[in-house]
């Protein structure tokens, strides 16, 4: 093990030889606190957090040929075609080394989820999903202020009936499997976390026993 052959097929093979990373899927609509709360799970749990969004946004600034289509399609609360946004989630997964993810808004439609299990082969441990009100999401957006493109109301709007129509079938998908661990996220950001921490704090001590 560890020779230059091995490091060669390695290369040849791509991810095929090397353990796979498990990954724990964040959906909930626009403003529902993912973003919050995948910050609080990294601090306790030791994941890396991927959000998808964040991804295409620095695609955007570092001035590559999609940056003008995904910019585009930001502004309108449409989803990017699956095979751009999958293949930022896979080259950070490589990049970070870490065993763990948190993969935070994505998949956002049937077409995202079937494509990441087909190119990765990977399957979530489990879907966090945010339950929120749309009145509190978008009080939330409203106030954030991070001067996104997309924070204004006719985006907004736009955004909740793409997460109506084509990721909460997402969510649906995964429920059916018995996937989907559902949190109250219309609360304060501490209330919230400690759901949150009730449904990793199990697992946490597993990996910390074995
Ligand atoms: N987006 C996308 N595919 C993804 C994730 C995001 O196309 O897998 C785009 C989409 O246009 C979305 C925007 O990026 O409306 C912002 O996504 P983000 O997850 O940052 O927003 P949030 O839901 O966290 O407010
Ligand atoms: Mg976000």
């Amino acid at each position: 093990m560890g020779t230059v052959v091995d490091a060669a097929i390695k290369e040849a093979n791509g991810s095929a030889t090397e353990k796979k990373p498990s990954v724990v899927f964040v959906l909930g609509g626009p403003g529902s606190g993912k973003g919050t709360q995948c910050a609080n799970i990294v601090e306790h749990f030791g994941y890396t957090h991927l959000s998808a969004g964040d991804l295409l946004r620095a695609e955007i600034k570092s001035g590559s040929e999609n940056g003008t289509m995904i910019q585009n399609m930001i502004k309108e609360g449409k989803i990017v075609p699956s095979e751009v946004t999958i293949k930022l989630l896979q080259k950070a997964m490589q990049e970070n080394g870490n065993e763990k993810f948190l993969i935070d808004g994505f998949p956002r439609n049937e077409e995202n989820r079937a494509a990441f299990e087909n190119v990765t082969k990977i399957e979530p441990k489990f879907v966090l999903f945010f339950d929120c009100s749309e009145e509190e999401m978008e009080r939330r957006l409203l106030n954030r202020n991070q001067g996104r493109d997309d924070d204004n109301i006719e985006t907004i709007r736009k955004r909740f009936k793409v997460f109506l129509e084509s990721s909460l079938p997402v969510v649906k998908y995964y429920e059916a499997k018995g996937k989907v661990q559902k949190i109250d996220a219309g609360k304060p950001v501490e209330e919230v976390f400690e759901a949150v921490k009730a449904i990793f704090a199990p697992e946490h001590d597993k990996v910390a026993a074995a």
